[in-house]
């Protein structure tokens, strides 16, 4: 393992702050999977998942099955993870300005779509490197205005240029469920029935920007764009939901962890045996349901609003 500090933003004179990394395998190799755990700060599930996955990838780095690069930031928000009020920890917010921090990633399709129009071959891989490199250039170009916007653009460059997100959240009070991109819903579906999801909801669109589709949305909208030619999704992203804020627990996080695992070996990261697929709890479903007007939002939602019947 290999680890990394990040210099961020710091919050004021000599408070400084810094995101750690740690990287397994072999260093540029693919596939590149990216995994965070607890970008809203005070969603504990997935940075106990982050643990239990450091220890298995550390073991499996020593036998040598680590065949792509893996990267994980195991606590993604130091921000969030410091600001206390009253007792209370608030780490789904920016306190100094209110924003969600899994919301406001920057929309990078239109100059992406700019900086590539007719540099496009006839090679999909070509494609997936020019347009990786497009959207390195443009992401380099974005001017953050505060600490959270530094942090937030420092995940979205370790990420966007990876084959699959991983980002580990909770909900309030839930059962494990995961978003993602109406295209992507083939790619997750092992995942989804490894980790036992009750919900699997796609969009193409969600709205506000969530680091998900920062990472995913791209690939969608410039295939459409530029439909001469062949551009394979270069990154699928993905919110799971590990369950309610309360659920925390070793047990649960060390399976969550293995679930990770068996999927990078179904992916080819990790070299081994195709662990068993069990049976999927549910299928993926387009949400928000057609017809809102019956439905409201759930009192709390996480990475992107909840919907329930009313
Ligand atoms: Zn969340």
């Amino acid at each position: 393992m290999r680890t990394e500090n990040i210099a961020l933003a710091p919050l004021a004179p000599g408070a400084s702050l810094s995101l750690t990394v740690q990287r397994f395998g072999p260093e540029g190799a693919r596939p590149r999977i990216y995994i965070q755990a607890s970008l809203h700060a005070d969603e504990i599930p997935g940075m106990i998942a982050a643990h239990h996955l450091r220890e298995r990838l550390t073991k499996l780095e020593a036998e040598g099955r680590i065949k792509g690069e893996i990267i994980l930031v195991p606590s993604a928000n130091p921000i969030g993870l410091a600001q206390r009020v009253m007792g209370d920890h608030i780490g789904r917010f920016h306190l100094a300005d209110g924003v969600n921090f899994n919301r406001g990633y920057p929309h990078l399709v239109p100059k992406v779509a700019e900086r590539i129009e007719g540099e496009l071959a006839n090679d999909g891989e070509a494609n997936v490197r020019l347009i990786r490199e497009a959207l390195r250039a443009e992401l380099e170009a974005w001017q953050p205005s505060n600490a959270a916007e530094v942090m937030k653009k420092a995940l979205l460059g370790l990420a966007q240029e990876a084959d699959v997100v991983l980002d580990m959240h909770c909900d309030s009070e839930a059962v494990v469920h995961l978003y993602t991109h109406t295209r992507s819903a083939e790619e997750f579906a092992p995942l989804s029935a490894l980790i036992g999801s009750r919900a699997y909801l796609i969009a193409d669109v969600s709205g506000d920007e969530p680091f998900d589709e920062a990472c995913s949305r791209p690939w969608a909208e410039l295939a459409d764009r530029f439909p001469d030619h062949p551009i394979p999704f270069g990154c699928h992203a993905t919110t799971l939901e590990f369950r309610g804020e309360r659920d925390v627990y070793h047990e649960t996080g060390k399976a969550d962890a293995a679930a990770m695992i068996d999927y990078m070996v179904l992916r080819g990261a990790i070299a081994g045996e195709a662990p068993q697929v069990p049976e999927a709890r549910c299928q993926a479903t387009p949400w928000p349901p057609p017809s809102r007007s019956r439905l409201r939002p759930t009192a709390s939602w996480c990475s992107k609003p909840t919907w329930e019947q009313r």
